[in-house]
């Protein structure tokens, strides 16, 4: 089964993304995981990358279809089946992605779309802190860590990512709705779109999920 997980920033994508690819045995693609680490590597793709990243923009679409199609093209993927996370962004990408899955033989079962305000998301995104460690993820307000800027779970430094600031959050709130949700009428086209509402408890996000692709495993 190859899935594409789409939503604004702050939807819950990265904590549905790990509960998929869990209970369906995936690969978990996240164009933003592979960026983090390029800039942390500072590989060249990093150093082109790393502007765009803090100021909350997109990374151009040729660096970032280059990594997808690399990715897609590997074994692992062709066993096991993708779920992408934050790809594609445009309609540029979109277009990109089926060209690399028709030329590899591939479909697209299910787009997975999290629903979820703007005013909810920008909660979210500034109060969220991450373990620099095991990457465990916190809010300040609806899951504080027992100790100020430590993690519970391996008691590593927890952080606030350069992009989840107030100005660079909005900024990525409005490059959303200019630059990915027209992806939401592309893929109703195509009839593989279900919109989830991601403003349900995490538990009842993954059941809604999981209803949704049983039409698909
Ligand atoms: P994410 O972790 O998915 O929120 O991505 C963090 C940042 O990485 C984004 O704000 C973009 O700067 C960049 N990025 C991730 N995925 C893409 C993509 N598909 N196209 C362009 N930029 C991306």
């Amino acid at each position: 089964m190859n899935v594409i997980l789409l939503g604004p920033p702050g939807a819950g994508k990265g904590t549905q993304a790990e509960r998929i690819v869990k209970g369906y045995g995936l690969i978990h693609i996240s164009t933003g995981d592979m960026l983090r680490a390029a800039v942390k590597n500072g590989t060249e793709m990093g150093l082109k990358a790393q502007e765009y990243m803090t100021a909350g923009a997109l990374v151009p679409d040729e660096v970032v279809i280059g990594i997808v199609r690399d990715r897609i093209a590997e074994k692992d993927v062709e066993e096991k089946g993708f779920l992408l996370d934050g790809f594609p962004r445009t309609v540029g990408q979109a277009d990109a992605l089926d060209k690399v899955l028709s030329s590899l033989g591939k479909n697209l079962d299910a787009v997975v779309n999290i629903i979820v305000p703007d005013e909810e998301l920008l909660d979210r995104l500034t109060g969220r802190r991450i373990c620099k460690s095991c990457q465990k993820p916190y809010h300040m307000v609806f899951s504080p860590p027992q100790k100020e800027g430590v993690c519970d779970t391996c008691g590593g430094e927890l952080y606030q990512r350069a992009d989840d600031t107030i100005e660079t959050v909005k900024n990525r709130l409005d490059v959303y709705h200019s630059q990915t949700s027209p992806l939401i009428e592309y893929y109703t086209k195509k009839g593989v779109l279900f919109d989830i509402d991601g403003t349900k408890g995490m538990e009842d996000v993954f059941g809604d999920i999981s209803n949704a692709l049983k039409a698909k495993v």
